[in-house]
C-alpha cells in the first residue's frame, strides 16, 4: 500500500545519517550490524565514513538492501589543517577507484606504522601493549587510537577509554604519533576524479567563515554543521556560513557502535532531513 496515497504520513519525517564507523575502522559493530541498528532506528539512509577505508562499503550496502536502507559509499580522510589535522568526508564514492583506493592504502599504511610506534612508546612507558594485542583488537581494521585505547582499557591501565585518550593517546601526551597527512586538496581532487564530493567533518569551533573561505578553492563542497560535539548555536552559525560561501550542509552522529565515550553521539542523533542528502548529491562533479 501506498502510505502517502492512502493517507498515512510518518511521525517523523525520513531521515539520514552521514557520519558512521564499523569494524571496517574503529566502530565496534560490523557493517551489517551498523545497517540493522539504523533500521532499527528508522533511518531511511546512512552513510559509512570509515577511517581511510571503504572495505565496509559492499557488506553495507548488501545488508541495505535487505533491511531498505540507503547506504551512500564514504570515507573519513584524515588532512593537514591551518591548525594541525582536520577531518574530512568523503561521499557518493564507488567501491572500487584506482586513485581512490592507491591514496586509501598509502593512509592505511601510514596508521600501520603509527600504531605500531605509538604501542613501542607505551612499552617504553611500562604499559602492556603488544603489537598482536593491537591487531587483534583492530580485527583487521584501518588501525587508529580506538584500539590502542580498548588494548589499555582491557589490561586494566584505564578504567575508560576517555581516560585512555587524556592520559595516553591525545597529542602531546607519551603515546601520541601523529599521521602523515594528505591535504584538503590532495584529498579533494581524487574524490572529485571518483565522482565524490567532501565534506569538512565536525570543524567545532575552527569553522569560522575565514577558514571556510579558505577551504572553498581546495574544493571543499560542503560542511558538517550537525555533530553530537556541536551546540546548537554553533550548528546555526555554521548553516550561516555554509549558505553565505555556498556550502551544502550536512551532519550525523559520528557513531561508533557500543563505545563509552564523550565524543561521539547516540546512532541517528544527529541525522538530516533527506532534502539536504539531494543538495549533497547534486554537488557532485558532472
Ligand atoms: P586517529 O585517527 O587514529 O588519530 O584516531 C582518531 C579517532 O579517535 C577519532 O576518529 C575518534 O574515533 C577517536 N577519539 C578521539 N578522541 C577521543 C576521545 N577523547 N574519546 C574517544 N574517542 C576518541
Ligand atoms: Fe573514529
Ligand atoms: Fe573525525
Ligand atoms: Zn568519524
Amino acid at each position: 500500500m501506498d502510505l502517502a496515497r492512502a493517507g498515512v504520513r510518518p511521525l517523523t519525517a525520513p531521515r539520514a545519517d552521514l557520519h558512521l564507523h564499523s569494524t571496517a575502522s574503529d566502530g565496534t559493530l560490523p557493517p551489517e550490524a551498523v545497517v540493522a541498528r539504523s533500521a532499527a532506528a528508522g533511518l531511511a539512509v546512512i552513510a559509512l565514513t570509515d577511517h581511510d577505508t571503504l572495505a565496509g562499503l559492499a557488506a553495507a550496502v548488501a545488508a541495505g538492501e535487505r533491511l531498505g536502507v540507503r547506504v551512500v559509499g564514504g570515507c573519513e580522510f584524515s588532512v593537514s589543517a591551518p591548525w594541525g589535522e582536520m577531518h574530512l568526508l568523503g561521499y557518493f564514492l564507488p567501491a572500487a577507484d584506482a586513485a581512490l583506493d592507491g591514496l586509501l592504502r598509502r593512509q592505511r599504511a601510514d596508521r600501520e606504522r603509527r600504531a605500531g610506534e605509538m604501542a613501542e612508546r607505551l612499552r617504553r612507558h611500562g604499559l602492556p601493549v603488544s603489537d598482536d594485542a593491537v591487531r587483534r583488537v583492530a580485527g583487521g581494521g584501518a588501525l587508529g587510537r580506538p584500539h590502542l585505547a580498548r588494548v589499555l582499557l582491557e589490561t586494566g591501565v584505564v578504567a575508560t577509554v576517555d581516560e585512555a585518550f587524556e592520559r595516553w593517546l591525545r597529542r602531546g601526551r607519551p603515546g601520541f604519533v601523529p599521521k602523515v597527512l594528505p591535504t584538503l586538496a590532495e584529498v579533494a581532487e581524487v574524490v572529485h576524479a571518483a565522482g565524490g564530493i567532501v565534506s569538512a567533518a565536525h570543524l567545532k569551533e575552527r569553522g569560522t567563515r575565514g577558514a571556510l573561505e579558505q577551504f572553498l578553492p581546495l574544493g571543499l563542497d560542503a560542511v558538517e554543521v550537525r555533530h553530537p560535539s556541536h551546540s546548537p548555536e554553533l550548528e546555526a552559525r555554521l548553516l550561516g556560513h555554509a549558505r553565505a560561501l555556498g556550502l551544502v550542509p550536512s551532519g550525523g552522529s559520528d557513531w561508533h557502535g557500543e563505545i563509552a565515550d564523550g565524543t561521539h553521539g547516540a546512532l541517528g542523533s544527529s541525522a538530516v532531513p533527506l532534502d539536504w542528502l539531494d543538495a549533497l548529491e547534486a554537488r557532485r562533479p558532472a
